[in-house]
């Protein structure tokens, strides 16, 4: 499958050589040192800048005078045909927040991040042309696609069907593929867990959702690398060896805005995200890791801030809180989503439990006081998904 992916797949798909291309040296850059880094990220900020008119920023620091954009800004962008012979490819967002986002990509874009894609996935072990599961929230691409990326190692499988008999069907797929890497939303994997028997772990990277509430159903059959990025910027940090989340500076630049992941797509041409508001609540940690890369590392985003709403007491309900709470039963607890009714002033916590009884002892006073709303705690069976395939830790519900 490597000769396939390697020799073959670039003449099929012309794409795929500058991406392998980029691939190669990006594996070098990694181990560059963080002034060296910051070089490459100045110089494509520059160019960038230059491109879309702004011409006062010079450095890295001139960045933060400009000002912050979000998707409201950009939602009637209309792109020029064809700049530096880069055609603009119109892309969706999965719309979590209900409104679903059109913006426009470029070619050499998308090489950049699956190439810096690749390079994170590579990280957990698993090498260019080995066997891939890719558990997507989109339709699996039919005939011929699917023979196309079968020969390069890749299965696609739909993560929306996720009735107990799918995921038995899948488990026994996985058994049978043999995967060196699975790919998928946290809250599926860790359903397809329950139905999986294995003798070692599968290495697998999650997105889209914050893993920790899921950890320890997860790592009963996977080693997992957790990974950030949007639909705007795709490939924005991966899990190392030693897993830490390491931002990948060559393709974006991250910044920390009162809690929030402010980030530049260093690539777009035809769509300016410059200073983009993620809506993601994380930070960046100081220090090195021990895999030697000096690439900067982001804490696990714990939440975002859409899901986020200001209590009476003027808190900000955050997932963090029903963390805290949960903490002691977490090992009883299978999943929970808070649901706020802001007319009512009530939080309902859905949980779905592994061991009804000790739900009982859960005290939601510690809630009640901390934010002045009445709590209380509703046994289900399961936790709705969203349109996008998400499961939201916080939801606000208005009738
Ligand atoms: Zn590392």
């Amino acid at each position: 499958m490597k000769f396939f992916v390697e020799k073959v797949a670039p003449i099929l798909k012309p794409s795929l050589k500058l991406t392998l291309r980029l691939l190669r040296v990006f594996e070098k850059t990694q181990w560059l040192s963080r002034s060296e880094l910051e070089e490459i990220q100045q110089e494509k900020l520059v160019k960038l800048c230059r491109h879309f008119g702004i011409r006062d920023v010079r450095d890295l620091d001139d960045l933060k005078t400009l000002p912050l954009t979000s998707k409201r800004d950009l939602m009637d962008w209309r792109p020029r045909n064809n700049v530096l012979g880069r055609k603009p490819i119109p892309q969706v967002t999965s719309g979590t927040t209900g409104e679903p986002f059109r913006f426009f990509s470029d070619s050499v874009e998308l090489a950049v991040k699956h190439a810096l894609a690749l390079r994170g996935w590579q990280w957990s072990g698993w090498r260019i042309g080995d066997k891939a599961i890719d558990f997507t929230i989109h339709d699996p691409p039919g005939f011929p696609k699917n023979i196309y990326h079968r020969l390069t190692g890749w299965l696609y499988l739909n993560a929306l069907r996720s009735r107990d008999v799918y995921r038995k069907q899948y488990a026994k797929v996985v058994r049978k593929f043999k995967p060196k890497l699975i790919r998928g939303y946290p809250s599926f994997l860790a359903e397809l867990s329950d139905f999986l028997e294995v003798n070692s772990k599968i290495p697998a990277i999650v997105h889209g959702e914050p893993p920790q509430l899921y950890m320890s159903r997860l790592l009963r059959a996977f080693k997992v690398y957790n990974s950030y990025g949007l639909s705007e910027c795709r490939a924005i940090a991966f899990e190392c060896e030693h897993y830490n989340l390491h931002v990948a500076v060559e393709g974006c630049i991250v910044e920390e805005v009162n809690g929030e992941i402010v980030v530049t797509n260093l690539d777009n041409y035809v769509q300016p995200f410059i200073r983009y508001r993620t809506g993601d609540l994380g930070k960046l940690i100081p220090g090195k890791c021990k895999c030697g890369r000096e690439l900067p590392v982001l804490s696990p985003i714990i939440g975002r801030t859409y899901e986020t709403y200001r209590s009476p007491t003027g808190r900000i309900i955050h997932p963090f809180y029903f963390g805290l709470l949960m903490e002691k039963y977490i090992k009883y607890v299978r999943e929970y989503q808070a649901l706020i009714y802001p007319e009512e002033n009530i939080i309902e916590i859905e949980v779905v439990p592994k061991q009804k009884h000790v739900m009982g002892k859960v005290k939601l006073d510690f809630i009640e006081k901390l934010f002045g709303m009445k709590a209380k705690l509703t046994i289900v069976d399961s936790i709705e998904r969203e349109v996008s395939g998400k499961k939201l830790l916080i939801k606000i519900v208005k009738r």
